[in-house]
């Protein structure tokens, strides 16, 4: 059997990739070549030849195309579609919540809980290990909160590859099962995901494994970066007012950023971008507190928690690029707690049937803030991201009982059971 991306897989060719790009000091690298951080330590940005692009497709071509990731291949950097690693990569829906919405402006979910293994982050690793396979790359390693690891041990599964992962010993029991049944050796660490990434860097030399966490590699964030295009051709070649993004590591939110600018530089977007606007937790927002203080790097977040694991991440390598994107689209970086995230999950399941993860959540209860606190208006088309299917992370426990052998006392069924 087919997936039905296939249409999309099969063009061999090559891609419009000039170089990578130092994001912090713009010094150039090889394109071909196996490439973790810049001299600098900071990540490296894909670059492409983007005039070339637009004189060979137009955008009435790619919207001809089957509806996934691959639509975009001219925007990636895979080469030669052998090397493609795919479990079919669909576009996610976005779906209207009537409940938030206040004005004229459209609320909309894109739920990207869809995606192989049940999140956003199969864009990146599809992205990553599709380029580990063209450069040659035989064993993998990454440090995560649990999405990411699925991710990569699915998509290493797929192209025979090895992969270790390492995450905190308080992430989601489904995630660290789900990365065993992938096939990949997970293990887990008593620390958060920066000590977990400290043994990925570390183990390195002994292991020989190439080192695919968030942003130290190039193209996971191309992955990521497919959100943008894939909202800009949902929205009919334009964009919504307001994006809320869970922001972690920041690689949807940097990727999205850079998607935009690409189809503005070539005359695909008008002037107008969306504001991007990052979210934390409030038990874990160093980006937040980057962007109030007016600060171009965020210090470290000491004694991170929150119940959204996907944005638990204390420290971001990608903290400039976020804080740029932001400040850059005239957005801004705002902070949930976690009794707001969990009352949002509540409320969007039981109101909308919409099953949100936590991080999802969280994007909903900003939203809220947000538009409290007048930093957006009723009249703006906002776009909250779920990033993850709901069913992944621990629900509250659910203990109503009946008894078939006796009478039913049916009244009780109305406020009773859950
Ligand atoms: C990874 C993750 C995030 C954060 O995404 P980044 O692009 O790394 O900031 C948010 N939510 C969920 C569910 C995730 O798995």
């Amino acid at each position: 059997m087919q997936l039905p991306i296939h249409d999309n897989l099969t063009q061999a060719r090559t891609t419009f990739v000039t170089h990578l790009e130092c994001s912090l000091h713009g010094d150039r690298y090889p394109a071909d070549q196996v490439h973790g951080l810049s001299k600098a330590g900071k990540p490296l940005l894909v670059r492409y030849d983007l005039e070339a692009i637009e004189r060979s497709v137009t955008r009435r071509e790619l919207s001809e195309r089957p509806a996934d990731m691959w639509r975009y291949r001219e925007f990636l950097p895979v080469r030669r579609a052998a090397n493609i690693v795919s479990l079919g990569e669909s576009h996610t829906p976005l779906i209207p919540v009537p409940s938030l919405r206040t004005g004229s402006g459209e609320v909309l979910i894109k739920d990207e809980g869809r995606l192989p293994t049940g999140s956003f982050k199969a864009r990146g690793l599809c992205m990553a290990v599709s380029m580990a396979k063209e450069l040659g790359l035989r064993r993998l390693a990454m440090p995560t909160n649990g999405n990411a690891g699925a991710a990569l041990a699915a998509y290493a599964a797929r192209a025979g590859m090895e992969a270790y992962v390492f995450c905190p010993e308080d992430t989601p029991e489904t995630n660290v099962r789900e990365i065993a049944a992938q096939g990949a050796r997970v293990w887990r660490v008593n620390g958060l995901i920066n000590d977990c990434g400290r043994l990925v860097a570390e183990g390195k030399e002994a292991m020989g494994w190439f080192d695919l966490s968030t942003l130290k590699e190039p193209y996971r964030i191309e992955g990521k970066k497919t959100m943008g295009l894939e909202l800009a051709d949902q929205f009919g070649w334009d964009v919504p007012d307001v994006i809320f993004y869970p922001t972690g590591g920041g690689t949807g939110l940097i990727g999205m950023w850079k998607a935009f600018r690409e189809l503005q530089s070539i005359g695909w977007l008008g002037m107008r971008l969306p504001r991007m606007v990052a979210v934390q937790a409030s038990g874990c927002a160093p980006i937040v507190r980057a962007f109030e203080q007016g600060t171009e790097f965020a210090e470290l977040w000491e004694n991170a928690h929150t119940v959204a694991s996907g944005i638990r991440v204390p420290a971001a390598i990608g903290d400039f690029l976020i804080l740029r994107a932001v400040r850059d689209s005239g957005g801004f970086a705002i902070a949930v707690d976690d009794e707001a995230i969990l009352a949002a999950r509540d409320e969007i399941g039981k109101r909308e049937g919409v099953l949100l993860c936590p991080e999802g959540a969280a994007t909903v209860a900003a939203y809220r803030k947000a538009l409290a606190e007048g930093r957006v208006t009723p009249q703006e088309t906002a776009v909250l991201f779920n990033c993850a299917s709901g069913l992944k992370y621990p629900l509250p426990d659910v203990s109503g009982q009946l008894d078939c052998r006796q009478p039913v006392d049916w009244g009780r069924l109305i406020d009773a059971g859950t």
